[in-house]
């Protein structure tokens, strides 16, 4: 159940460090927030603005309150298998797909595919009314490519043993520089009219300047760019799976979901801009992506519209442990006991992301009981990691 922490603050997060808490209080201190800031049960800290918060903004837009990976989110699709249906060899589909899609930092298609891919980049390219090539003249090259860190694709099976695949990613190299150019961009803004704000990335963009405007055309463009990103590594690890099994894959439902975005949505009467960083759509009846880690259960939601959280969910169970505190207390061999049967890259890289460095899943879920309906519970058997 939520608590109020301030006039302008509610809270669902019954797991939250003192740190994620004080910076929540500062952000929601601006005078354009409306009507206040949520807080969601996956919150921890983030760079500016707290991860897994909703922040409603009249008239003005944080650019760091959308965070530098625009349109980040994740897609699921649930497909006519069985997980009975399944060859056993997993080790081969997992390479499959690791070979179908570039993972990791600065690694992206060697040239533009035929068929889906073009279209896409088509579709992008007219879509842009702004000079692309100053971001990232290879932006083509960087659709269907996932990223490193915790962006993941995952075949998973729920509780009818139906098998799904998952994937979270966002809008790459392109959307980042895009993202920073802004922020910059606002905090000269702030220098230029003496504005001193308790955290220099709270900068913000006032609606009716050219600024804010070229900001949000580039903004929906990348959260554009983030949705056929995600929309064209599922077409690929769509296309594995049926060569893997020999069959057909069938889409029986999709959901794509942005994390990191903004919408001009009404809330309490008043039209105003809502920033989800780690947060998504809740409004009645639409349906949402909540992953838990590589090792535990993932969850596909509808939401209950709920107007005190300004109908909006977690996006995960959010961090518990940085990095750094994740590196010096687990190794390679607590992870590989995390995963157990799970088929995964099993390297020293993804020690940072083990299950045990994020919140309890079931903990977020049961905060988030006023939020969402479960409609499935995932666990996954294939997770590949950028
Ligand atoms: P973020 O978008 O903030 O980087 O992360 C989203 C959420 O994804 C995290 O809070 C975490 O709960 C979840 N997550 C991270 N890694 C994995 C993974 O490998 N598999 C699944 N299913 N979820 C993950
Ligand atoms: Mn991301
Ligand atoms: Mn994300």
């Amino acid at each position: 159940m939520p608590e109020q922490l301030e006039k302008k603050l509610i809270n669902w997060a019954s797991v939250l460090e003192d740190s994620t808490r004080e910076q929540a209080v500062t952000t929601s201190g601006l005078p354009f927030i409306f009507p206040h800031l949520a807080l969601m049960p996956d919150a921890h800290l983030g760079k500016g603005a707290t991860v897994g918060s909703v922040i409603p903004t009249d008239r003005a837009i944080i650019p760091a309150a959308v965070g530098v990976d625009i349109g980040c989110g994740m897609i699921a699709v649930r497909t006519q298998f069985e997980v009975g249906d399944l060859p056993t060899d997993r080790q081969s589909v997992r390479t499959m797909i690791e070979s179908a899609i570039p993972l990791s930092a600065g690694f992206y298609n060697r040239d533009v595919y035929a068929g889906h891919t073009a279209e896409r980049i088509e579709t992008l390219r007219l879509a842009a009314d702004f000079d692309l090539d100053r971001y990232a003249p290879n932006w083509p090259m960087q659709l269907g490519s996932l990223g490193s860190g915790n962006h993941f694709i995952e075949i998973s099976v729920d509780g009818e043993d139906r098998v799904w695949l998952f994937l979270h990613s966002g809008s790459r190299g392109v959307g980042n520089k895009i993202a920073q150019h802004h922020i910059k961009q606002a905090q000269k803004i702030m220098k230029q009219y003496w504005i001193d704000l308790p955290d220099p990335d709270l900068a913000y963009l006032v609606e009716g300047t050219k600024e804010f405007s070229s900001y949000l055309a580039e903004l929906h463009w990348a959260q554009a760019f983030a949705l056929a990103n995600r929309d064209e590594m599922m077409d690929r690890v769509v296309a594995a799976v049926g060569e893997w099994t020999g069959a057909t894959v069938e889409r029986e439902l999709v959901v794509n979901c942005h994390h990191n975005y903004t919408a001009r949505e009404k809330h309490f009467g008043r039209s105003v801009w809502v920033s989800r960083k780690g947060a998504i759509d809740a409004h009645e009846g639409v349906w949402g992506l909540i992953p838990g880690s590589m090792g535990t259960a993932s969850y596909v939601v509808v939401g209950k519209g709920n107007p005190v959280a300004l109908c909006s969910a977690p996006h995960g169970a959010g961090r518990r442990l940085s990095r750094s505190a994740a590196r010096r207390q687990f190794t390679a061999d607590d992870l590989r006991a995390a995963m157990g049967e799970i088929e995964y890259r099993d390297t020293d890289a993804f020690v940072d992301e083990i299950p045990a460095a994020y919140k309890d899943v079931e903990q977020v879920m049961a905060d988030a009981a006023d939020l969402v309906d479960i409609r499935y519970r995932l666990r996954q058997i294939v997770n590949v990691k950028g």
